[in-house]
């Protein structure tokens, strides 16, 4: 992520069932996971018999040491890493949550965020349920808890059925592994396998947000867990249930334009098909006679490939990015203009001297880091800025577990594009039309969309869009 005026990523959640090191696998996991969330981080284990955890603030290679890790050790295993949607962003919310409960220990991790938490919440708290955080998720601990089904995942189904919203969910008992989606299918979560080996004698289950994970611990794609839907993996087999096929199915199309990475598939398609797509349709929509395409690294790079490919014109790193900015830094005393955006982009003059350059990026969120963008290009010689954004003006709020700022701040939701333009300082600004962001995306093949934050046409009717919050982080 380059800079806090984006979208910011949800959570990433995997598990890891029957594997000599579970919890080494969990935390590998995560750490392809780290762009969904910076936070916190969590892992629950089990050894058969108990679950043990560890979850910290911080980035999962800082959390997870050698150390940490040993007292883990187990043959199941599932993690988080978050960044906040809904509940601050205090170690008291960080996932997995554990509990103790009538059906025996569960742990749970969630990715999305549900619409209807705030009123079960009040209803079972008028019940007696006492709430340890003031995170969303634990409305569903509390659902399977009470719930008057006899089994684990006859108890689960029965919760999920009274949830609504996003959520991409990975459980786990003692023995066992659970892995649902929402019946819309927000979010994202796959499946995969580790063939056994001399060293084990079974196939390891695992699941993610995305694939990108299996990669890194050796584990190939089987498929994506589909909306609605229920796996339970158990000592003696995996069986799948539908516990609710009511829905439409509506999948974040955001994941593909700008959350997931490029090398993941997620709702079973390539990202970086996608990406380069939108690159592509922007190209034929919005032509433009230039010199150069720049990306605005990284958010613009695939997409700024796919429309340097289409329109002929030649892509060129102009913009290089700093990859070592932390989180704070010392400013000179006489301030530096644009200093925050100097720190982690810095312009190649040599290449953008008396040119007419497309800058390419894949959203404007306020508006103000572009208007800084486009001033340092100008500021290193370029003859003209024509801005592409490779999806629709953002409009509306995300209440599916994306963290979007209010309408008030959206400045597509606020200003015309000529305004934008304006306002960012480009000699041209176009957006990619809807039907084009479906189309590079592959909507109804076999996958439907999410398109509300351009829209403001929400899939879930029970919203009540003044009530909720938009997802804030209170820091
Ligand atoms: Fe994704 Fe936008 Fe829908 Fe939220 S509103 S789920 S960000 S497409």
């Amino acid at each position: 992520m380059l800079t806090s005026d984006k979208f910011h990523d949800e959570c990433g959640v995997v598990a890891i069932f029957a594997h000599p090191e579970a919890e080494k696998l969990a935390y590998l996991g995560l750490h392809a996971l780290q762009h969904r969330g910076q936070e916190s981080a969590g892992i629950v284990s089990s050894d058969g018999l108990n679950l043990h955890q560890h979850k910290a603030m911080g980035l999962v290679a800082d959390i997870f040491t050698e150390d940490v890790l040993r007292p883990l050790h187990g043959s199941i295993a599932i993690g988080h890493t978050r960044y906040s949607t809904a509940g601050d962003s205090a170690l008291l919310n960080a996932q997995p949550i554990l509990v103790q409960s009538n059906k025996g220990a569960i742990a749970l991790a969630h990715n999305g965020n549900l619409v209807n938490a705030q009123h079960i919440r009040q209803r079972l708290e008028s019940q007696g349920s006492i709430f340890q955080t003031n995170s969303d998720t634990e409305v569903i601990v509390h659902l399977i808890a009470l719930s008057r089904e006899h089994t684990l995942p006859d108890a689960i189904a029965d919760a999920l059925r009274r949830v609504e919203g996003a959520f991409s969910l990975v459980m786990m008992s003692a023995d066992r592994v659970f892995a649902a989606r929402d019946p819309r299918g927000f979010r994202p979560l796959a499946m995969g396998r580790i063939a056994a080996t001399e060293g084990h004698t079974r196939d390891t289950i695992v699941f993610a947000s995305e694939t990108c994970a299996f990669d890194l611990i050796g584990a190939e794609y089987v498929r994506e867990v589909k909306p609605g839907e229920l796996i339970v993996v158990g000592p003696d087999e995996i069986t799948s249930r539908f516990y609710s096929t009511s829905a439409a199915q509506s999948s974040c199309i955001f994941e593909h334009v700008y959350f997931s990475r490029p090398d993941s598939m997620v709702f079973g398609r390539a990202v970086q098909t996608s990406r380069e797509n939108l690159g592509r349709q922007l190209a034929k929509e919005s032509p433009v006679e230039a010199d150069l395409v720049v990306p605005v690294p990284d958010s613009g790079v695939t997409a700024a490939v796919g429309y340097a490919a289409e329109s002929g014109i030649p892509f060129r790193f102009a913009l290089i990015r700093n990859h070592y900015v932390g989180r704070t830094f010392i400013e000179p005393r006489q301030s530096v203009r644009d200093f925050g955006v100097k720190l982690k982009l810095n312009p190649v003059r040599s290449l953008l001297e008396g040119k007419r350059v497309v800058l390419i990026d894949d959203s404007i969120v306020r508006g103000t880091t572009s208007r800084k963008i486009v001033r340092m290009i100008r500021n290193a010689g370029a003859r003209e800025v024509h801005m592409r954004i490779s999806c629709p003006p953002t409009v509306s709020s995300c209440y599916y577990g994306v963290d979007t700022p209010s309408r008030t701040q959206l400045i597509a939701a606020n200003k015309s594009i000529d305004e934008i333009r304006d306002y960012i300082g480009a000699d041209s600004l176009a957006y990619l039309s809807l039907e084009g962001l479906k189309k590079a995306c592959g909507e109804g093949e076999p996958t439907r969309y999410c398109t509300a934050c351009y829209t403001g046409n929400y899939p879930t009717d029970i919203i009540d869009v003044e009530e909720i919050l938009p997802a804030v982080v209170r820091r």
